[in-house]
């Protein structure tokens, strides 16, 4: 069976070592009990064995004078007269002079007997005299180097047994009660302790996608279960920063789309509402073909993104000289910097290879390059350079143009995000080409890094790991 509750598993744990300790305790405290019991019952069968040894060595009259019947009930709390002893002679006979037990004779062992015989005493346990087993020393009495005579004396178990039973009879009251108020005392200790984790769990389900901004209960504490409170709000913001994120891509891919897609709308129902002249059909199919070459761009651009965050932007890479390749481009966008009357050269261009994917390459650099030769006014100029940093290929696109703040900066690798002066220039696309650019460069293992003054101009850096030789 399966138990869910941490609080239960927790008790039953607890109470399952307490239990083991309990019994262990116990039994280590029974087993002292019983040894000392019969320890001292043997200690004092031994007293009373010698000191009646020493009256018969002494040859007195009386087994049993003052002296002696004092010794025994200061041990026993009795007599011998009442109890059991016995005095025999070397073969094992008892004196006739002394008192036998009432029950009957004290039994002689063989092993006692042969002990005797070499001078040792036996300690035995003897059962069926009375109700309760008798503890048994049989100690011979020397004289001359022979022995004279055998003691017996015997002490009832009784006593001993019945203390034994008191002991696990208290244990047997005093566990399960001890066991039940620890157990109990366990399960209400863990219930409040876990009681802030059922809270948690009840605010946690509440939250879903709509509802992102609420937040644990955190009580300051520090303890464990304040810090899963606290990492868990640290995830909550961080999906709620994912997801206003989607909302705002999904809004502003929208809006994107739907411009063009107006604009195109619009110009056919134009078109349409009365007849045309031939000439006057193609350029509204022009107009269209345009918007239709904006939408694909986008929508390319969209689904290099899309791969490139799911880490399936798939390159092929081959050695690529990235002194040809900007050259390339300079020559390329040469006219379109002349159509904005911008001065576009190159300085620096040593040659450096990397190992990349030359038409991603192409992409990020045509980015970077019309960038720069938009946002830059009239008579202003545009330097290509590449160069060998250590073991990184920098290729830079310096400008003089309309530069950015610290805080864009920051903000123009989002994607569709576009500054004020840029939106209020109305030229430039969606938002979307440094992002590219940026996912192109990361998937080379590169970076971009951007340094800009408002007014004065940018520099766009691209650090691509060069090829090992
Ligand atoms: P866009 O299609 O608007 O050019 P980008 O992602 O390429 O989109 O650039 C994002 C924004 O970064 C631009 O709108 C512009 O505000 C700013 N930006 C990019 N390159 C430059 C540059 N060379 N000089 C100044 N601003 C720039």
């Amino acid at each position: 069976m399966q138990i869910r509750s941490v609080g239960t598993r927790l008790t039953l744990w607890y109470t399952s070592l307490l239990t083991l300790t309990f019994i262990l305790l116990a039994g280590t405290a029974y087993g002292f009990l019983a040894y000392s019991l019969s320890h001292d019952l043997d200690a004092a069968l031994d007293g009373v064995a010698g000191t009646l040894a020493k009256q018969a060595h002494g040859g007195a009259t009386s087994f049993f004078s003052s002296e002696v019947d004092e010794v025994f009930r200061h041990f026993f709390g009795f007599s011998p007269l009442d109890r059991y002893f016995d005095l025999r002679d070397p073969s094992g006979r008892s004196e006739p002079r002394q008192p036998l037990h009432p029950a009957g004779k004290l039994p002689l062992s063989a092993e006692a007997l042969t002990n005797a015989s070499k001078g040792l005493p036996t300690f035995e346990t003897v059962e069926n005299i009375q109700n309760y087993p008798v503890r048994l020393l049989t100690l011979p009495v020397m004289k001359g180097g022979r022995v004279a005579n055998l003691i017996q004396v015997g002490m009832s178990m009784e006593n001993m047994y019945k203390t034994r039973r008191r002991f696990l009879l208290v244990m047997a009251a005093v566990l399960p009660l001890g066991l039940l108020l620890a157990g109990g005392g366990g399960w209400l200790l863990a219930r409040r302790a876990l009681k802030p984790v059922d809270i948690m769990t009840q605010a946690a389900r509440r939250i879903s996608g709509e509802h992102l901004s609420e937040r644990l209960q955190e009580t300051g504490s520090g303890d464990e279960l304040d810090r899963l409170a606290k990492t868990l709000n640290d995830m909550l913001g961080r999906l709620d920063d994912a997801f206003h994120q989607m909302r705002q891509f999904s809004a502003d891919a929208s809006h994107e789309l739907q411009t063009p897609l107006t604009i195109l709308k619009g110009e056919m129902e134009v078109a349409l509402r009365s007849p045309r002249s031939a000439k006057e059909y193609q350029r509204v199919l022009e107009s269209g073909l345009e918007e239709i070459d904006r939408i694909s761009q986008l929508v390319e651009g969209l689904l290099l993104l899309a791969r490139a965050d799911a880490g399936v932007l798939r390159l092929d890479l081959r050695p690529v000289e990235l002194k040809e390749l900007l050259q390339e481009i300079y020559e390329q966008m040469k006219v379109v910097a002349d159509d904005h009357s911008v001065n576009l050269q190159t300085a620096s261009m040593e040659p450096v290879s990397i190992q990349g994917d030359r038409e991603n390459l192409r992409r990020l650099l045509l980015n970077l390059v019309d960038n720069a030769i938009k946002y830059t006014a009239e008579a202003g100029g545009v330097t290509l350079s590449v160069q060998a940093e250590g073991e990184w290929a920098a290729v830079r696109i310096f400008d003089t143009g309309i530069g950015l703040s610290k805080d864009e900066q920051d903000r123009i690798f989002t994607r569709f995000y576009r500054a004020v002066e840029a939106r209020s220039q109305g030229e430039g696309g969606a938002g979307l080409g440094l992002c590219i650019a940026e996912s192109i460069a990361e998937a080379h293992g590169g970076r971009i890094q951007v340094e800009s003054t408002p007014g004065q101009g940018s520099t766009f850096t691209v650090f691509l790991p060069q090829t090992q030789t």
